[in-house]
């Protein structure tokens, strides 16, 4: 049988496989393809820079003991840095690097042209003196690296959090796009970055800022006819935190003058951080172009955390807030509470409180009543069945009602209104949310949420009803 690149290469993974943990297995190895074999070296392709860096930082040894077992003491390895749609290049970008003296390669001598910062890529409009503008940088310094627990449910974002706050703007993660759940640290680690980044680099401007907030300027800006300047503030930022994107969702205003300031900073080797509640593949009624750009650097997903790391981030929140508690407490709330870490958290909070001001013992009976309440309350809150009961309630019809097949206007509303909430609330398609709501399709919910988008942004009375019903259904 005659050997391959493909045949080297999973000898090695067999062997590397054995020798570390899956998860690790699974987030480092299974990504790299074998591409070439000549003579004694290997040449594996890998997806970014910073996993490459990432390979030579903490997997060199098994590779180097994985590659020798196979072609010999004279192995060498030749990684092949291949980034989809890579701004700049017509053509996909490769990169070799040689592997003769590996050791003595550093990050640096890896110049990707996404970083190249070219003098007269300076923006234009910047006045002479702005820079000297001090910006506050919105952070809440109680988010840090260091109290954002690390498992395997967080490592690949919290490594690149990491990697990009050491480089801002340097590493090929730009955008660096955080998805994941609701509760589940996005907004946590995208203030670490920022604190951290502002801790090493203060000479750097930092932004945080709620998609939400974005879009209130911008729309601000439009109206006092200063759009221009909205555009050249953020243009002059060097990292740029955008928090929940998915909200810039049909609001097709924003995402344009989104585009832009993304495009110029993108260009001049600035950092953009962003956070979303969905990867970008199941993002609704963001534009392509933009979909693309998110697509650039990495999309590093928050997942649900697993037991260990639920009880660690437990035990850290009692440390700092220096109470006491039994491991057996800990662990039931932690087994119980699975899905979102503010609920954690919020649970925790509620078992100190209650147990200080009742002078109650903190038990395991105590423990259960509380848990209870938290597991009951949320599914209440998150049923589409909630959902339509509350605002049939609110317009004071009945549910039959709202799901009829009638077009009155008051009633379509309350039920377009309806779709809206449990798009918003509930993690159910679309299409599940349609036929829940008196027998729909995808594409009828999909209309009824940019309807109650493009409503609350121009009738004052609409949104109302909005913020009323959000008020009831979050409580
Ligand atoms: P999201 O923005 O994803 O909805 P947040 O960032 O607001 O979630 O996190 C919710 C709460 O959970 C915050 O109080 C945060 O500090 C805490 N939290 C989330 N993940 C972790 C973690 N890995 N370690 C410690 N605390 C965490
Ligand atoms: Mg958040």
């Amino acid at each position: 049988m005659s050997i391959t690149a493909q045949s080297v290469w999973n000898n090695c993974l067999e062997f590397i496989k054995d020798n570390i943990q899956p998860q690790a297995y699974k987030t480092w190895f299974e990504p790299i393809k074998a591409v070439k074999l000549t003579d004694n070296a290997l040449s594996i392709q890998v997806p970014s820079k910073f996993f490459y860096e990432w390979l030579e930082e903490h997997y060199v040894k098994i590779l180097k003991v994985s590659l020798t077992k196979e072609l010999g003491e004279k192995a060498k390895l030749v990684y092949i840095i291949k980034m989809e749609n890579t701004y700049g290049n017509k053509q996909p970008f490769t990169e070799r690097i040689p592997s003769a003296n590996r050791s003595s390669v550093k990050a640096q001598d890896v110049d990707i042209p996404l970083n190249n910062k070219s003098p007269e890529l300076r923006n234009p409009f910047v006045i002479p003196g702005i820079r000297n503008v001090k910006i506050e940088s919105q952070l809440n310094p109680n988010y840090s690296f260091e109290n954002f627990l690390e498992g395997d449910s967080n490592r690949l974002a919290r490594s690149a959090g990491l990697a990009v706050a050491a480089k801002p703007g340097g590493t090929s993660f730009n955008p660096l796009l955080i998805f994941g759940g609701v509760g589940l640290g996005k907004t946590h680690l995208a203030h670490a970055i920022g604190v951290d980044i502002k801790d090493k680099y203060p000479e750097k401007t930092v932004l945080y800022i709620s998609a939400e907030k974005f879009t209130q300027q911008y729309i601000d800006s439009v109206k006092k006819n200063n759009r221009n300047d909205f555009i050249h503030f953020y243009q002059i930022i060097d990292v740029l935190i955008i928090d929940d994107v998915q909200f810039l969702s049909g609001k097709s205003g924003t995402q344009d003058v989104f585009f832009h300031i993304f495009n110029h900073l993108h260009q001049n080797g600035k950092q953009v951080i962003l956070t979303s509640d969905k990867a970008p593949v199941d993002m609704q009624d963001i534009e392509q172009r933009l979909l693309s750009r998110f697509k650039w650097g990495l999309s590093a997903e928050l997942q649900n955390p697993d037991f260990e790391t639920r009880v660690s981030i437990l035990k850290n929140k009692l440390y700092r807030d220096g109470v006491e508690m039994p491991d057996d407490i800990i662990e039931y709330v932690a087994k119980n509470i699975k899905t979102n870490v503010r609920e954690l958290e919020g649970a925790i909070i509620s078992l100190i409180a209650q147990s200080s001001f009742n002078k109650k013992e903190i038990t395991i009976e105590l423990a259960k009543q509380i848990v209870e309440k938290f597991v009951k309350n949320t599914k209440r809150e998150v049923s589409i069945d909630y959902i339509q009961k509350i605002v049939s309630d609110y317009f004071q019809m009945d549910v039959d009602t709202l799901q009829s097949k009638t077009r009155k206007r008051h009633i379509v509303q309350a039920r377009q209104l309806a779709m809206f909430f449990a798009k918003k609330f509930t993690k159910a398609s679309l299409a599940s949310i349609g036929s829940q709501i008196g027998k729909r399709d995808h594409a009828t919910v999909l209309h009824a949420c940019k309807t109650v988008d493009n409503l609350s942004s121009t009738d004052k009375q609409f949104r109302k009803y909005v913020e009323d019903i959000t008020k009831k259904l979050s409580v």
